[in-house]
């Protein structure tokens, strides 16, 4: 019975004080977060180093809603250069390309000179698919050679390094001059391969550089670039050093005298990645 009595005074005092023991003054309301609840989450769990939201935030805004291609082709949200119908996205050194066109590709032609996208981008997901000529003609950087140029000065090799050798830093899918592919992961000559390219823009500052260019590349599918600093502007038998220049640049095919083709081009804008501490 005395055991009932001191429960029922325990559950009665309010916080389990002793009974004439003041309570400690109330700590202040937390204040509430002013942003809108968005979905399921938590709104009492640890922050998140270096973000303002917490683990599983109820607030945290949702990712936009993409429709993935299938295939290689391009996102629903993805500014579509090339479908294989028409110039339009791209000029020449004199206007309009004069590279043939048909049968829903692209091929350097005509001595038309390097083609550039109108547009022009920064950080960006780019996707190219090209074909080396079948059959092969020439050999090292005679087989094949074309190449994309992000902002218009950093290059990745189009090339046909099926059974074909030439200097590491030069054969296909290399960021030409400075960084060999990991691995070789060429298709025979003829066969349509794919470039899914992340880049990310230099960035300058008061005419100096304050960061690299990086580049990851899948060729095929195949990983052979992973965040890959690069040390300057493409350059051929010289060493490759910045010139400063603007956040955006077009996207630049190399016209380099072989008869390499070119389907399927998209690319994504990408927001600028956030600053490293
Ligand atoms: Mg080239």
């Amino acid at each position: 019975m005395k055991t009932n009595l001191w429960l029922a005074l325990c559950l009665l005092t309010p916080f389990g004080l002793a009974i004439g023991q003041e309570a400690a003054p109330a700590a202040p309301a937390a204040p509430v977060d002013p942003r809108p609840i968005v979905g399921p989450g938590y709104d009492d769990t640890a922050m998140i180093p270096g973000t303002e939201w917490r683990v599983h935030d109820n607030r945290r805004p949702h990712p936009a809603i993409v429709t993935p291609g299938t295939d290689g082709s391009a996102p629903s949200d993805a500014v579509v250069l090339f479908d294989g119908t028409d110039f339009s996205h791209w000029q020449g050194p004199k206007g309009e390309p004069t590279w043939k066109l048909e049968n829903g590709y692209m091929e350097v032609a005509n001595k038309g000179g390097q083609i550039r996208s109108k547009e022009e981008f920064g950080d960006c997901q780019l996707h190219v698919e090209w074909a080396s000529p079948n059959p092969p003609k020439g050999e090292s950087q005679g087989r094949g050679n074309s190449g994309v140029f992000l902002m218009g000065c950093y290059e990745i090799q189009v090339l046909d390094c099926y059974e074909n050798k030439t200097y590491a830093d030069g054969q296909t899918a290399s960021i030409y001059g400075q960084m060999p592919p990991e691995v070789n992961a060429c298709r025979p000559p003829g066969e349509w391969q794919s470039y899914d390219i992340i880049f990310t823009a230099p960035v300058f500052k008061d005419g100096k550089l304050e960061s690299p260019a990086y580049i990851t590349l899948l060729h095929n599918g195949v990983l052979v670039h992973n965040h890959v600093a690069l040390i300057g502007r493409t350059a051929h038998k010289n060493l490759a050093k910045y010139s400063p220049h603007g956040p955006k640049g077009p996207i630049c095919l190399q016209d380099h005298g072989n008869p390499v083709r070119y389907r399927n081009i998209w690319v994504r804008p990408l927001p600028p990645a956030p600053p490293v501490d």
